[in-house]
């Protein structure tokens, strides 16, 4: 049995973080979607609504399960018996990173594969943050992320807009 680890921030998912998902769900016999939950970056959800949101799109796919981690990702792949981390690539400028963390963790564990999939079309320029910064200047978000996110990114800008003290803490945010 082959399983896979999906890991990364996904501060919040996106129709992008979900065509990966389930496209690798589709080469492996199990794929773990794991949450990082203490990115080095400021984060809008905690861990738990990250997960929430995840389980969710996840909810048809029976192969896929959702997990938070910490740490390094190559130690929470060994814990799982995972020996390949799955990443999505978009425009060049991922491909530097991925390549870079994909040799910095074959460094650290020969024996687990990165495999990235090439994103879906309509998702190249999707990111996290384009999505909270279209989300924050009022735009249509419907055809990039699922209505529970849509509601929760709403909510949760609304909040952060209702508060003044709070002005450096949405453009760290959206960075
Ligand atoms: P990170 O894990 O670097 O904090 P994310 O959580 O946003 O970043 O993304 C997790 C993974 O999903 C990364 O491999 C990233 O390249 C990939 N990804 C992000 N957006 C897209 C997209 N629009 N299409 C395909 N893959 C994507």
């Amino acid at each position: 049995m082959t399983v896979a680890i999906y890991p990364g921030s996904f501060d919040p998912i996106h129709y992008g973080h979900i065509d990966i998902a389930k496209r690798a769900a589709q080469l492996f016999d199990k794929l773990i979607w794991a949450v990082y939950a203490r990115p080095l970056k400021d984060i809008m959800f905690s861990t738990e609504e990250r997960l929430a949101f995840m389980r969710e799109a996840a909810k048809d796919t029976p192969n896929i399960l959702v997990m938070p981690y910490g740490g390094l990702t190559v130690e929470f792949a060994r814990q799982q018996g995972a020996k390949v981390i799955v990443r999505g690539l978009r425009v060049t400028y991922d491909f530097e990173i991925e390549y870079q963390t994909a040799l910095a963790n074959r460094q650290l564990a020969e024996d687990i594969e990165t495999v990235c999939l090439m994103t879906s079309l309509k998702y190249a320029f999707l990111s996290s943050s384009t999505l909270k910064e279209v989300a924050f200047a009022g735009g249509q978000v419907a055809e990039i992320v699922p209505p529970y996110v849509e509601v929760a990114l709403r909510k949760r800008l609304a909040q952060l807009q209702d508060d003044p003290g709070d002005k450096v803490k949405v453009i760290s945010l959206l960075e």
